[in-house]
């Protein structure tokens, strides 16, 4: 339960847990069944301890999948980018593959402090389901998926209807996401996140990926991070936007949808009138950034 106060003098401190460091995915998924849903899984740790010493979450036992091999991989197989769910976010700004998803680049090098980016994995990333986590945008205009995997099997889910509110996603307590599949797509597309410092959670993110002729709009998807309770693919204004061309003003009533597919909140890093206002020129800017990549021949 969360504490209605947090004593920020104990946050140091790690309430007691049972500790599992499975050596096998058939060891790891094994355990998570036997141990049900008072387990947590450990990747960096990087939200999860946190979590942990603010005492918001208290699991019985942790497992950590850190040594599980054969999850920490950057490959490109039948058609898809295929990410390993143990890939940290500095496995991923080394990858030579991601200029093929600048939006994903993107996110990467604007992503938390260097500590982060050793320790911090993208499957934790999606897994711990922030509306605000980094990956998600991107991740969502290029129509990616997530392979999930228990003791009964494996599932694919399509990212976008993988999370389903602060925190929450369709992975059950049994399972773990093990893959990420993005598939190769036509176009540009671009990230942009504003946040208080240049480590914080976004204020408001968005992602596009557009295929455009000459200024034209052919084909657009628009991603929103931090203003709903999850990240969303924002399909009325990518409906508005298709046909247009990105000098028009008809651009402008496209924008203004924005905010009637959004929901955002006031909290301690902005207002939510402030992200509505600047949802519609992120949107903007991420098109005007996507279009000159095009012209610049850069996917
Ligand atoms: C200083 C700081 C700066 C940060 N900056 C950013 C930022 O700029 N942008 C951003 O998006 N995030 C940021 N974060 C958040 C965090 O670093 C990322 O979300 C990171 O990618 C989480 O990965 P992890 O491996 O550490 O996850 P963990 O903390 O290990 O796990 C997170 C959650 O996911 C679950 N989990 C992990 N892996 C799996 C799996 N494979 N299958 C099932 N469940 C799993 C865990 O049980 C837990 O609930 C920041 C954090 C800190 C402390």
């Amino acid at each position: 339960m969360r504490p209605s106060r947090i004593n920020y003098m104990n946050t140091h401190i790690l309430p007691r847990f049972e500790y599992y460091e499975p050596k096998s995915l058939e060891e790891a998924l094994e355990l998570l069944d036997k141990l049900g849903p008072d387990a947590k899984v450990l990747a960096g740790g990087t939200d999860l301890l946190v979590k942990m010493k603010a005492g918001f979450v208290r699991p019985k036992y942790i497992v950590n999948i850190k040594k599980v091999p054969g999850l920490r991989y950057i490959r490109v197989e039948d058609g898809y980018l295929k990410i390993g769910a143990l890939t940290t976010w500095n496995d991923l700004e080394e990858s030579e593959v991601l200029k093929y998803f600048p939006a994903l680049a993107d996110a990467v090098d604007q992503m938390g402090s260097l500590q982060v980016r050793v320790m911090g994995t993208i499957g934790g990333n999606l897994c711990n389901a922030s509306p605000a986590a980094d990956s998600a945008p991107p991740l969502l205009v290029y129509d990616a998926e997530v392979v999930l995997a228990s003791v009964k099997g494996v599932r694919v889910v399509r990212l976008e209807d993988f999370f389903t509110g602060p925190g929450k996603t369709v992975c059950s307590f049994n399972e773990l996401l093990t893959e990420i599949r993005v598939p190769f797509r036509e176009g540009s597309s671009a990230f942009i996140k504003i946040a208080r410092t240049s480590m914080d959670l976004a204020i408001a993110s968005v992602a596009v990926r557009a295929r455009f002729e000459g200024s034209r709009i052919e084909d657009v998807a628009v991603a929103l991070g931090s203003v709903a309770p999850k990240p969303i693919r924002a399909r009325r204004v990518e409906e508005m936007l298709r046909g247009l061309d990105i000098g028009s003003d008809r651009i402008l009533d496209a924008l203004n949808v924005v905010v009637e597919e959004i929901s955002p909140i006031t909290d301690i890093r902005s207002t939510a009138w402030y992200r509505r206002e600047v949802s519609k020129v992120l949107v903007y800017d991420a098109l005007m950034k996507a279009c000159e990549r095009s012209r610049g021949g850069v996917g």
